[in-house]
């Protein structure tokens, strides 16, 4: 079973997220690629569970700001497209991991 207490969370790259966990792996997400996966009531309908919010809208260039902690259990950041209202808890970063769990 895979461990999702982060240990270094490495934020100084706007473009680039990296969580290194509590049981040695590391994950590194481009800011592109959390906002493709932001999970918040704009970009996921929350009867239906559907993506609205289409990634691909997404540019590459993407970029994060002012990521901070939520509580003990999450990250939120402002993407330089503006959006905001995305909590991105641990255990969906984890799970999410671009290079496998
Ligand atoms: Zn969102």
């Amino acid at each position: 079973m895979s461990s999702t207490t982060p240990v270094v969370i490495t934020r100084s790259d706007p473009k680039r997220l990296e969580i290194e966990w509590d049981d040695g792996h590391k994950t590194s997400f481009t800011a592109a690629e959390l906002r493709g996966l932001c999970p918040c009531a704009v970009c996921v309908n929350e009867l239906s569970g559907v993506r609205v919010h289409d990634a691909r809208s997404v540019p590459a260039d993407l970029e994060q700001r002012d990521t901070r902690m939520v509580g003990h259990y999450a990250l939120t950041m402002t993407f330089s497209d503006g959006h905001h209202t995305g909590i991105f808890t641990f255990p969906f970063l984890r799970k999410h991991d671009p290079q496998g769990v």
